[in-house]
This record gives structure tokens, sequence and C-alpha cells, in this order.
């Protein structure tokens, strides 16, 4: 029997009441494992008003308090981990020290989140005019709300809670609706730590769910990951309520391989970057810039063993690397790409579509796939595939391929591989990309930087974590204060309020 999930509200799961509901697979056997309520208006009303009348007191909880259930927070997740990996393994279908690996980012984040009161610390000016004191603060927003994809389910909302529930504000996350019960068990575990009903809410559903937050008016801001026409409508609609949003998109984003570089790292590194999470990362690398014939050459005759050999079969065991597609009707859009490289005359070196999978014949089972001589005005180069898809575009040399990463629509992350630093160098600091790894495939910053990309990686102008996500989730008062002398009695001024000399 399929396990029913339904929303978090206030504390409690609550049924839906729109009648409409969607499928949860297991990716690795094709069958239905859940069916997860889809909210209309009705259920995020109810969630909205939850955090609304929650967010009175819990905005005034002092922030060390608010870092203590935090800290049990942590604790918390440390002790469960394991469990959420297979949760998300269960749904998603990424292998299980893949999916370890998300948690323990998502964890990251609450460490983070754990220091907020020297974060929340404001600026003091003495006597910035005679008598007169100023100093800023920075306050908590009120309702806002996280929209999430399926290829994290678990770390992509911690990016986003740990950092507003600290700051004082609170929180309606609506998860994808693929994978949606690791966001249940994160619900279930801040009210273990002691967080208090109504401060985290969920509810689960499709677009529908999420027209209903971008129109709601007591929602402050808005926070959503997923792909670029999505996050392009989500910024515009709720700026256009008036809401502050950051809307992270999709991306292509490319390793560049200089010909000095070691052949062997480059191949390893792509390998991981490419085919782990079968491609399903808006950090995967999907095109290797090569550098030089001679470079490309090296790399396909590497690469293409690796790729074959990659071992394929379902997340939970042991010594896959990797896993099926989330759902069978992704499986057909990557498949579609891969018949659309053929037809555009891309050189298909290594074939994905055939794989089977002993006694998992249902599983959303694809191969690691490679392209080689892949041209930028094909859409196999130019759109996101989001699979075990790799494309190979041959440059002459280091400025074509900066032109090329700098053409491309997207600019989440790239990559250069090289062993010289002036090469390194120059690339890290012209290329019009968000995040970028100097023989690093997948930059992904740690908690205390931030995270976003550049161009239609990114809506919005704050990136997500870090201090970026302290500024996104709070926003700045200042003060200017006099008590005056007993002598003070100036009487009215009409001039323009300066410092007087
Ligand atoms: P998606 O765009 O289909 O869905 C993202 C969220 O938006 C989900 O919660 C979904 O329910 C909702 N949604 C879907 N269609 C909608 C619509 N028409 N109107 C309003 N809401 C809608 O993305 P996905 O398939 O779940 O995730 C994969 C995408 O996310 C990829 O494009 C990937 O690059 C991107 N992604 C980006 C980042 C990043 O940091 N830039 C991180 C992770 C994933």
């Amino acid at each position: 029997m399929p396990t029913e999930i339904r929303h978090y509200i206030g504390g409690h799961a609550v049924e839906g009441s729109s009648g409409r509901r969607g499928e949860v697979f297991n990716p690795a056997t094709g069958e239905v494992t859940g069916r997860v309520a889809f909210a209309s208006s009705d259920e995020v009303d109810r969630a909205v008003a939850a955090a609304r009348d929650a967010f009175q007191s819990w905005s005034q909880v002092p922030a060390i308090r608010r870092a203590r259930v935090m800290f049990s927070f942590l604790r918390l997740l440390e002790r469960d981990l394991k469990k959420i990996a297979v949760a998300i393994t269960a749904e998603h279908g990424k292998t299980i020290p893949d999916a370890e690996g998300e948690v323990q980012r998502g964890i990251e984040v609450v460490e983070f989140a754990c220091g907020i009161p020297a974060m929340l610390k404001g600026e003091f000016s003495d006597n910035v005019s005679a008598g007169l004191d100023t100093h800023s603060l920075r306050q908590p927003l009120g309702v806002v709300a996280g929209i999430t994809p399926f290829n994290f389910p678990a770390m992509v909302p911690m990016w986003m809670f740990p950092i507003a529930i600290a700051c004082g504000n609170t929180f309606v996350l609506k998860p994808s609706e693929r994978d949606p019960s690791a966001s249940m068990m994160l619900a279930e575990l801040l009210r273990e730590a002691g967080l208090p009903d109504g401060v985290f809410n969920v509810v689960h559903g499709d677009k529908d769910a999420v027209e209903a937050i971008l129109a709601h008016p007591e929602v402050a801001a808005v926070s959503s990951v997923g792909s670029t026409a999505v996050a392009e409508h989500i910024f515009r609609t709720a700026s256009a309520h008036g809401k502050r949003v950051q809307a992270l998109g999709g991306a292509k984003n490319h390793m560049v391989v200089m010909p000095d570089a070691d052949v062997g790292d480059a191949v390893d590194a792509t390998i991981g970057a490419a085919y782990g999470a079968a491609g399903e990362r808006c950090m995967a690398v999907s095109v290797v810039v090569a550098v030089g014939d001679a470079t490309a050459d090296a790399l396909v005759e590497r690469l293409s063993p690796r790729v074959r050999a990659l071992k394929i079969g379902p997340g939970m065991q042991a010594g896959v690397e990797m896993g099926p597609l989330v759902t069978g009707q992704h499986r057909e859009r990557v498949r579609g790409y891969i018949d659309l490289g053929v037809e555009e005359g891309a050189q298909l070196v290594v074939d994905g579509r055939g794989v089977r999978v002993p006694g998992h014949e249902r599983g959303f089972f694809i191969g690691g796939t490679l392209f080689d001589r892949v041209q930028p005005s094909m859409r196999i180069y130019q759109e996101e595939i989001f699979g075990p898809v790799l494309a190979i575009v041959r440059v002459p040399d280091f400025e074509s391929a900066i032109d090329l990463v700098d053409r491309h629509e997207y600019g989440n992350g790239a990559a250069i591989f090289t062993r010289d630093g002036g090469a390194a160098r120059e690339f890290a600091a012209r290329v019009k990309i968000g995040m970028v790894g100097v023989n690093v495939p997948i930059p992904v910053p740690i908690a205390f930087h931030a995270f976003g990309g550049w161009k239609r990686s990114l809506f919005g102008d704050r990136n997500v974590y870090g201090t970026e996500g302290v500024q996104f989730y709070t926003r700045l008062k200042t003060v200017t204060s006099r008590w005056p002398e007993p002598r003070a009695g100036e009487g009215a001024q009409f001039d323009f309020p300066r410092v007087r000399k």
C-alpha cells in the first residue's frame, strides 16, 4: 500500500482537502510507493496563517534561544542522517553515500545558522551629531516561503529554512512533489528540537500551491530553486506581488580542460561530476570544453571505457555508482535528448539508451552517455538535459573556451583544469559565472560563503545561505536617537536634518 504523505501545518500532519494527489515512485523499481496530497489555496492559507500567528512570538525570542533550537536540530540531524538518506534514495534514486553527502551539506548550513546571534549584531555610531546616536539592526521579514526542486530534497530546503528561522522568520516550505518525504522528516526533527508549532510548515503540491504562495499577501519573501522557466515565472510573479525574491534556475556547467592538465585527474573529476547522481545536479558538469584536438582525443580515449563501465543499479545497493533517474517521464525526456544529439550530428561515443538492470527492469535507468564533437549551435549543447549525458566541445584555444562559457545563457558553475596558475587566475577573474572551480569540478561553496549563479541561473540579487542568506531574510533598520540634555530646547527646525558644524 502506498504511504499517504500529508501536509504539515501548525505542528500537525494535515489531510489535504483539495482532493488532488500525486504519485511518488521508487525510481529503482518503478513502483508507486506514496501518494502525496496536493495543496490548493485553502491549505496554503492555513499554513500561512499558522506561520503568521507563530511569527508574533518567535520573532521576539532572543536570537541566542533561537540558535539553541538550531543546535538541538543539528544533533538530531546527525542522529538521523542515515535514516534521512534512505528516505531520499527511496524516492529520488541517488546512491546512499550520495544522499548522505547531501544531508551533510545541509547540516553545514544548520551549523552556520547556530551562529546567528553574532550575525544579527548591528552597528552603532556614537555622537553622530551633538547628542545624537545612530544604531542599525536587522529584523526578520515575517512569513517567508521556500519552493524547492526534486534533486536535493533535504539539502536545498536546508539552504533556506535554518537561516530564515534563526533570523526570527516563520517558514512555509513547498517541496518537490516527486520526493516529498525528506521534508516531513525535517519537520518532525524541528519539532523534536523544540521549535514552536507553526514556525515551520510544509505544504505539498504542484503549481497550484506555488501560485497560491506567490499571490499570498502575507508572504513577505520567496526563495526558490528549480528550472529556469519556473524560476523566472516565480521571480516575476512574486516581485509583482511586492515580495522579496531569490529564484535559482537551471544550469549547463562547463569544465575547461587545458592542454597542460593532468588527463587522469581530469577524467576522474569528469566521471564523478558528470555521472554522479545520474547528472541530476544543478552543479553537474554537462559540457567538457577540450582545448586542442590532442586534449579532446586523450579525454575521449580515457573517458569512454570508464563511462561504459559505470556500475548502474539501485541506489540502495552497495557499490553502485549511478542510480536511476527520478521518474519514467524524466527518463523519456533524457532519451529524447540522446536521440536529438544523434539527429543533430554529434558523435555518439557511448550510448546509454539500451541499459538494462537485471531484476529492476521497470526501474527508470539510463546508462552514461558521451557525445563528442558537439557544436554550440546544437540543442543538446544549449539546453539543460539533467541526466547522465556529457557533451565534449572542442575549441582551439583558451580565449575560445572563455568565449564559449560566456556566451551560454546559464551561469551557475564552471571549472578549469590546468597546471598553469596564470590561466587559472585569468579564467576565474574573467568568466561570467557565479561559482568557479580551479581543478575542482563541482565548486559548491561552503555554508559560510553563498551559493548562486549568474545570467539565467539566478533571478534576484541575493545568493542563498551564508551572510547573503542572513541579509535576504532580514531587513535593515537604522535608529537615530537623541536624549535631550536639560538645556536642549532649540525650538523647531525646518531645514533638512544634517550634521551641524
Ligand atoms: P522544477 O522547475 O520542475 O520544479 C521546481 C519547483 O517548482 C517544484 O517545487 C515544483 O513543484 C515547482 N513547479 C514546477 N512547475 C511549476 C510551474 N509551472 N509553476 C510553478 N511552480 C512549478 O525543477 P525540478 O525538476 O524539480 O528540479 C530540477 C531543476 O532544478 C533543474 O533545472 C536544476 O538545474 C534546477 N536546480 C537548480 C539549482 C540551483 O542552485 N541553481 C539547484 C538544484 C536544482
